[in-house]
């Protein structure tokens, strides 16, 4: 089966079939290291395409994490997912079954190209910047680097993590004057910013790339956070209200994770209930 096409929210025309996984697919993503989620995503939504190649690892993190929702509710009767959560009137812990085919709701689409142009000089001389979202590609290289890190506790912990942080500015920039190779594109642009000024120039590109996740923010409802990337869902009433009483809502955000989307094989499923 086949769904209805899919157009990438960063770029609404272009437009993505994909097809129902099947049994022989999900054998495919049984064990998904933590290190290897965006590479296994890139994977799942190349494998899944009808028709001409349209390759994952090119589409922004939010076109990525959006089709993986896409697949998920086209490809089930019941698209509920259940999250528990601290109830802050009740003080309760209550479970909220949320059908995720709602979120369609809040999905917004870009009506701009996903780039925005700015100059920004590096030790006074103009340079010309792209800002673009993440994409697969960087997302892999950043996971990837993220596994690598120290415990938190380890001696140059706050040194790689630094260094992480400039690698993701890096990767969600381009200049004219970047090598063709993708890495060597990043290597070239890491090496500009670590020749601006601190206290001018290079607040000013952080402060470009924030603006830029804002106003080019598009598919599902999500914020990335230092935790990682929160999904926001319908917000649920308090299970406690006696009738009568007006509802009382919680803004309800839940952890996304790739590995939650793709689909998987059920362990239920393969219980031996037979004998
Ligand atoms: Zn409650």
């Amino acid at each position: 089966m086949q769904f209805k096409p899919f157009p990438l929210p960063s770029r609404p025309l272009t437009e993505i079939t994909f097809r129902a996984p099947t049994v022989r697919d999900s054998m495919e993503y049984i064990d998904i290291p933590d290190y290897e989620t965006e590479k296994t995503t890139t994977k799942y939504l190349n494998a899944l395409q009808v028709g001409e190649l349209n390759d994952s690892a090119l589409w922004t993190q939010q076109d990525r994490r959006t089709a993986l929702w896409w697949i998920f509710v086209n490809s089930r009767d019941n698209a509920y997912l259940t999250y528990q959560y601290g109830c802050g009137h009740c003080n309760d812990f209550h479970f909220a079954d949320v059908d995720m085919s709602e979120l369609v709701e809040n999905l917004t689409v870009l009506n701009v190209p996903p780039v925005i142009e700015c100059v920004i000089p590096v030790e006074g001389e103009r340079i010309t910047w792209k800002l673009v979202p993440l994409d697969g590609r960087s997302a892999e290289m950043l996971e990837y680097m993220n596994f690598q890190l120290p415990q938190p506790s380890e001696q140059g912990y706050e040194a790689a993590l630094t260094e992480l942080r400039l690698a993701e500015l890096a990767l969600m920039t381009r200049t004219d004057s970047d090598p063709v190779d993708y890495k060597e594109a990043a290597d070239h642009r890491l090496a500009l910013i670590n020749r601006m000024e601190l206290g001018h120039e290079f607040p000013a590109l952080v402060a470009r790339i924030q603006m830029m996740v804002r106003d080019l923010k598009h598919g599902l409802d999500m914020e990335v956070e230092k935790n990682g990337v929160r999904l926001n869902l319908p917000k649920q009433a308090c299970k406690a209200t006696e009738k009568g009483e007006p509802p009382r809502y919680t803004a309800l955000r839940a952890p996304f994770r790739n590995s939650e989307f793709i689909s998987r094989i059920r362990s239920e499923w393969m219980d031996n209930n037979h004998q």
